[in-house]
């Protein structure tokens, strides 16, 4: 399924998979970056000669440890932290901590390797890198997620800094892990270093619209999108998977834009409501009460809930992809467009699989892969440490505004870039290829390090 590579790159490629086995998503996301990287290559001799693919794929540090910590019961847990620090050519590593029982070193190295090009892409001076644990916080109580957060931060502290490396968070992070670790940083380290953690709560370094980032982001970028094809959202039936961060703010600038979102999901099943979804209540259900989604249906008795159904069996004309790795496969796709999908946004970090992409690509929709679409949130993050840095804080009116040009930039960034290299609408070439070059100019500019 996957597109020929040439002799060199096919060469750079097998090396990643001889030293990295077994890591089947961050072969599949170096897989991605590298077919789109030959042409380049013609262009910028230098890039062949400095060996900058394969430095790239090489992350400058990686970082494993051990997180024991006691539950409720006083019973003793241990779990496996990670940090990727995969490439700081732009500034210091910036990219998101993932607690969730599917994390192993495969997980965090595709994760980190297309933050250095999302985070490239945003023109904002962010490296790239990410990390995370295998730790379940479904069904914990808040003091053991306390507990793990303030383990996890006492290993992981002495790696950290505002010029050093900067997490956020991601799947199973949001404000009240990051407040943990924050807390604990500060205990260790006796210095209130706020620039260190993005995504804080609003009242002690945090930035507004943080929260709504992602979700917004991507919505920004699809209607960019639907923008450059004559089109907008008005009146646009939407599915978006997920329930967490990413979906409850992409579903919010949706219906803000004049869309019908009908579906969102969590891992037990699909809610689907023909009239569009209520989002008030579904930020209660998650934001406040961490509850499963099923309970929708006591609140809309006209809703269904699709018990371990596919979301994607929905028709709909925007999909945005908002869960997890994955989540699209090749038929999932198909179904999509042959149901009058006209573009597609991915909240998620690759949510399409190598075959999924080929499907929107051959059918020509409009498709924004994640890591472009969905960089409105290290963007956002980067606005914070700009904050920080300033000791200042800004509105809302003013940082959304200034996420919506990011957004704007990064869509006409790709959007130019795929025009330049004879590949007009394909945003995955356009990604690829502007947020390659920057990284690797940079490389080239700071010898051999
Ligand atoms: N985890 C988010 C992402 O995938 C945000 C990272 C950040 O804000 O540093 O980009």
């Amino acid at each position: 399924m996957a597109e020929q590579l040439n002799e060199t790159l096919e060469t750079m490629y097998q090396d990643v998979l001889k030293r990295n086995p077994g890591e089947v998503e961050f072969h599949q996301a170096v897989r991605e970056v590298i077919e789109c990287l030959g042409p380049v290559l013609v262009k910028h001799p230098e890039f062949k000669e400095r060996k900058i693919i394969e430095r790239i794929c090489e992350p400058e540090r990686q970082i494993i440890f051990r997180v024991p910590w006691q539950d409720d019961k006083g019973h003793v847990h241990i779990n496996r932290g990670f940090r990727v620090e995969f490439n700081s050519a732009l500034g210091p590593y910036k990219g998101g901590l993932r607690f969730h029982p599917s994390v192993y070193l495969g997980i965090i190295k595709f994760l980190g390797f297309e933050q250095i090009f999302k985070n490239s892409l945003t023109g904002m001076p962010i490296g790239g890198g990410k990390g995370g644990s295998d730790f379940d916080p479904k069904g914990k109580s808040d003091d053991e997620v306390m507990r793990f957060c303030q383990s996890f931060i006492t290993e992981l502290y002495r790696h950290l800094g505002e010029h050093t490396d900067v997490p956020a968070g991601d799947i199973g992070v949001g404000g009240r892990e990051i407040g943990y670790m924050f807390g604990q940083y500060k205990r260790i380290t006796n210095r209130y270093e706020a620039g260190v953690l993005t995504g804080k709560g609003l009242h002690w370094g945090g930035s507004l619209v943080r929260t709504e980032a992602t979700g917004y982001g991507a919505t920004f970028f699809v209607n960019e999108m639907l923008k450059a094809r004559k089109d907008s959202f008005a009146g646009k039936v939407c599915t978006v998977s997920g329930s967490g961060n990413v979906a409850i703010y992409t579903i919010e600038k949706i219906h803000q834009l004049g869309g019908k979102c009908v579906a969102c999901s969590d891992s037990n099943g699909v809610i689907y409501h023909e009239k569009g979804l209520d989002l008030e209540l579904i930020k209660r259900l998650k934001e406040v009460e961490r509850r499963r989604i099923e309970d929708y249906l006591t609140y809309h008795k006209d809703a269904k809930f699709i018990k371990a159904g596919n979301i994607w069996e929905i028709p709909c004309q925007v999909a945005m992809p908002s869960a997890t790795q994955n989540e699209i496969n090749g038929k999932d796709a198909k179904l999509l467009v042959k149901n009058g999908c006209i573009a597609v946004g991915e909240g998620a970090n690759m949510p399409t699989t190598p075959e999924g992409v080929k499907v929107f690509l051959d059918a020509k929709i409009a498709y924004g892969p994640g890591k472009a679409a969905n960089a409105g949130g290290v963007a956002t993050s980067a606005l914070e440490m700009q904050q920080n840095a300033c000791r200042d804080s800004w509105t809302f009116e003013y940082t959304e505004r200034k996420l919506e040009d990011i957004m704007i930039g990064i869509h006409k960034n790709c959007f130019e870039t795929a025009e330049e290299y004879g590949c007009p609408g394909n945003y995955v070439v356009g990604a690829n290829i502007h947020g390659f070059i920057k990284v690797a100019n940079a490389m080239v500019a700071m010898g051999l390090v």
